[in-house]
């Protein structure tokens, strides 16, 4: 530990353990003042003080009172979730989705549009009204609306550009930039599958998980990778392009560039080139259910391709979770058996001892949840930086 000392610094420390106080109450809560002191280490009389402050900032209330052995019943603090509102937007190759967020990350307010042309200039405006239309939607709070965060199934770097998303046919967008100026608040953009990776991380099936794979599986496969619960980006932001490794040597030409691709082969793509009535995860799903052998063969070879990238993950990461997410949750049933069948025969026995493969719990709102997390994540960042306090 660095010793800190000087007035300056002592600034500095209490805005850290203001921060820690705030994240114990925000993951605990209800608590009391003597459980944050156990919890954190800090003593209670700088947890009373570091508490005073975040009743004053509107972020922590007291309430009723809770369980006590005898004496005096402990005051519970709340956090307050309401203090403000996040907007989360996912960008799909065909649709927006909008999520109107509580500071807990817990949805108020939805817009779903399904979008035809793929263009930014066909996109971006129905984007902008989307988001307009849900900060419209939130209630009022002390903190208002605090940023908005996007997922874009495409390679984003780190100021929020889209530098190539090629199933929208976006390429050096400045996506993150347009939103700011626009909604005059901070706006944070990342790929759909780290921001998927990151809703079931913190609100869905990875809760439990230090260490796990999240594989968007829609009309192409992005993938979120979790260590340590941190999203690993990679030198340049843009890990997790597993979609495009090559699992046919000689395969089909993918819009990337390269031969036989994976989500030419295990992504809703594959069923496009079918028709009607195959022609995606749902009807495709639909048929299966209804007894059409066909769409069930279909759905089985999926779950094949699925599989043996899958087996490559796990041989590769040794993750403690697989999360599948993204629409083929639609198609769990059809395309389980083959990928377990897949994973058991093509990895390391000892690398997927423990393994659990799971379908997300958010379902196709995973990324959305994740987008609306970063807005909430940067704003508490704000709060605890040097230009606060
Ligand atoms: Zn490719």
């Amino acid at each position: 530990m660095h010793r800190l000392s000087g007035t300056g610094d002592s600034a500095l420390i209490r805005r850290i353990n203001t921060a820690i106080v705030l994240e114990c109450i925000r993951n605990e809560s209800p608590l009391s003042r003597a459980r944050i002191s156990e919890r954190t280490g800090l003593n209670k009389a700088t947890v009373s003080s570091l508490v005073a402050s975040l009743i004053d900032a509107g972020l922590v209330s007291e309430i009723g009172t809770g369980e006590s052995s005898g004496g005096r019943k402990p005051v519970l603090l709340l956090f307050n979730a309401g203090a403000g509102h996040a907007i989360g937007i996912d960008v799909g190759v065909n649709y927006i989705r909008g999520l109107l967020a509580d500071l807990a990350g817990n949805p108020v307010a939805r817009r779903e549009i399904r979008i035809a042309r793929r263009g930014p200039d066909e996109v971006l405006p129905l984007l902008y009204d989307a988001i307009g239309e849900l900060i419209a939607e939130a209630p009022p709070s002390r903190y208002g609306i605090v940023g908005i965060g996007v997922g874009v199934s495409g390679i984003v770097d780190g100021s929020g550009t889209v530098l190539f998303a090629p199933n929208l046919e976006w390429r050096n967008v400045p996506l993150g930039k347009l939103i700011a100026e626009r909604f005059q608040l901070p706006c944070v953009v990342d790929n759909e599958a780290n921001a998927g990776a990151a809703g079931e991380l913190a609100y869905g099936a990875g809760r439990g998980f230090q260490d796990q794979i999240y594989v968007s599986v829609g009309i192409g496969i992005g993938t979120g990778i979790i260590i340590n619960r941190e999203l690993y980006r990679g030198k340049s932001g843009s890990s997790g392009e597993l979609g495009h490794m090559s699992v046919e040597a000689d395969g089909r030409r993918c819009s990337c560039g390269n031969l036989g691709c994976w989500e030419l082969y295990a992504s809703e793509k594959s069923l496009l080139e079918h028709g009607e009535p195959y022609a995606s995860f749902e009807a495709a799903t639909a048929a299966a259910e209804g007894g059409d052998e066909q769409a069930a063969r279909l759905l089985g070879a999926i779950g094949r391709y699925l599989g043996i990238g899958i087996a490559n993950i796990v041989n590769i990461f040794n993750p403690e979770a697989v999360i599948l997410g993204n629409r083929v949750c639609i198609a769990e049933r059809f395309v389980r058996g083959a990928i377990e069948r897949e994973i058991a025969t093509r990895t390391q026995s000892y690398n997927r001892a423990g393994l659990r493969l799971l379908f997300a719990e958010l379902g196709e709102h995973s990324a959305v949840r994740g987008a609306a997390g970063y807005a909430i994540s940067r704003f508490f960042d704000s709060l605890n930086g040097p230009s606060a306090g």
